[in-house]
């Protein structure tokens, strides 16, 4: 039966509700309120979702609790319901608590970023008997109702569309009405491969204080069989900290980011990228005053426009453009599957022990840091999962519980959609997927591999190249009047029908001998 609702006594202040990705000072519904409670949760239930990395669970508690801290040192009154060694709380108990405290059941939340917990916050106020008001998330600059009759009006929405529209709207690397520079990217100059001995300047680190480490017990304790661990986690978790890692950034790493935007360096999980998602997909970092400071080290001559741009399209572009496919076509987009792929996630996605040593050093660098960069995510893991044709929602929770920069609204698109071309054509017109050569020309990991990367049959032909070719085989009809893939197509023309059958026999054999955990992500609660 439903709770009735109760109405808040006029002099019991409202409650600001911020979720786990709203750590921001700055969000309207704090600054506009003073005098609310705000309420802040850290709920088993959703930590036990998915086997979410410890890594990832440290970052985002830690991050909460420094918040927490913030916020009281401020004057704010603050209700905050921790993670505990031991017991379950979830938000709902949480939410029962706070009100029995205080009284206050008028709720004003900040749009959340991800569908379920919307879906799931409707149904509160005839649970509990609270209201709730929901208030614009200032943490994404693109209006979802817009965006979506936008998307919704065409077969692909083009991102390179919605970003010149969306740096001219907020007057981006522009002069006037064109764009700095004459030309809205850069890429003929970027993503080159690595030149060995180029000095990559280290990444910020952060030693745990005593509030991060008492994180890091609880966490350890809590989820004992979550793949990863908490061990070394070094992250930044504070404001403070987030502010010296953008600096640093923009100093030492933004200069080479574009040069060096595809390439992949074994030890090297960061090379010259920002490492700043994490922080800016918590509320952390504001996504325009990460790219005001990029704009800002161009306009100074401390860094070339060809990495400035691209870096701004990785933010003002990409991941808005995402944020507004997703809230465009969920909640369906997540159960898009095109080439109706059954195919169980193989446990080496979990432990990293596989032969192919790029897979080995990116699935390395995830377990260890709950981290790989960008390219390595769409072209190593996504490429692998694509042409093996493994089930796109298994590897859409892999992702999400793994990397410590994921939530639903970024992993959903970057996977279902980009990374393995499952959402129809949506995001992507055409699958991004490579043989060996591309890896081997981005990459150092080749030379150290078992298997020859110049090779598609035989023992030590690398899986990549049959895994490759097959597909295209397999998907000709599909891509056959593809514009992108004529060059792709003309190349499938000219291998000999012997050798494809031999790459057919060698790739399901492959492929067979993959294996599969038992479920594609776990729930241990
Ligand atoms: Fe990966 Fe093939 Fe290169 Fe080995 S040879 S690292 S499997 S691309």
């Amino acid at each position: 039966m439903p709770t009735k609702k109760k109405s808040t006594h006029p002099s019991v202040p409202p409650t600001v509700w911020l979720m786990e990705d709203q750590l921001s000072h700055t969000l309207p519904a704090l600054v506009d309120n003073p005098s609310a409670y705000v309420l802040l949760t850290e709920s088993d239930r959703n930590y036990r979702s998915l086997p979410f990395h410890p890594k990832r669970i440290v970052f985002l508690v830690a991050a909460i609790r420094h918040f927490a801290r913030e916020l009281q040192d401020a004057g704010r009154d603050v209700a905050h319901f921790a993670l505990k060694p031991e017991g379950y709380l979830d938000s709902i108990a949480a939410v029962r608590e706070h009100v029995k405290r205080t009284g206050s059941r008028k709720f004003i939340v900040v749009e959340p970023s991800e569908y379920h917990t919307r879906a799931w916050l409707d149904t509160l106020p005839d649970q509990l008997g609270i209201t709730i008001d929901y208030v614009p998330n200032t943490l994404f600059l693109t209006d979802r109702d817009t965006f979506a009759d936008w998307a919704r009006s065409l077969k692909s929405p083009l991102m390179e569309h919605f970003y010149r529209r969306t740096r001219k709207q907020h007057n981006v690397l522009m002069d006037g009405a064109e764009p700095i520079g004459g030309a809205w990217n850069f890429d003929k100059e970027n993503r080159k491969p690595f030149k060995p001995g180029t000095l990559v300047p280290k990444h910020k680190t952060f030693a745990p204080d005593d509030i991060t480490q008492t994180v890091m017990r609880v966490v350890a304790r809590r989820f004992p069989t979550h793949y990863g661990t908490v061990d070394g986690f070094d992250l930044p978790v504070t404001r403070q900290h987030a502010l010296i890692c953008l600096d640093d950034f923009m100093k030492h790493r933004l200069p080479r980011f574009g040069d060096y935007e595809d390439a992949m360096v074994t030890g090297q999980p960061v090379l010259f990228h920002s490492f700043l998602s994490p922080l800016i997909n918590a509320g952390i970092l504001a996504p325009m005053e990460v790219i005001r400071a990029a704009e800002d080290q161009y306009a100074r001559g401390h860094a070339p426009l060809n990495a400035v741009e691209g870096f701004v399209r990785q933010i003002l572009g990409w991941r808005e453009f995402v944020y507004g496919i997703y809230w465009s076509f969920m909640p369906t987009y997540r159960t898009r599957n095109a080439r109706n792929n059954t195919r169980s996630l193989p446990q080496l996605f979990w432990t990293g022990e596989t032969n192919l040593n790029c897979l080995k050093q990116t699935l390395s660098s995830v377990i260890e840091h709950a981290y790989s960069h960008h390219i390595q995510r769409l072209m190593i893991l996504s490429n692998f999962a694509t042409l093996t044709g493994i089930n796109p929602q298994a590897v859409n929770d892999w992702f999400y519980a793994m990397y410590v920069d994921s939530h639903d609204w970024v992993v959903t698109p970057n996977v279902v959609g980009m990374g393995m071309n499952a959402d129809g054509g949506t995001m992507a017109t055409k699958p991004y997927v490579s043989s060996g050569a591309y890896i081997n020309r981005m990459s150092d990991y080749c030379k150290s591999c078992k298997y020859n990367v110049k090779e598609r049959t035989g023992e030590n032909a690398c899986p990549f190249n049959h895994l490759y070719w097959t597909f295209m085989h397999r998907y000709r009809s599909a891509y056959a009047r593809n514009p992108r893939m004529t060059m792709m197509m003309k190349q499938l023309d000219r291998i000999d029908p012997t050798e494809m059958q031999d790459m057919l026999r060698q790739s399901q054999h492959f492929i067979d001998a993959l294996g599969a955990t038992a479920t594609s992500a776990h729930n241990d609660a």
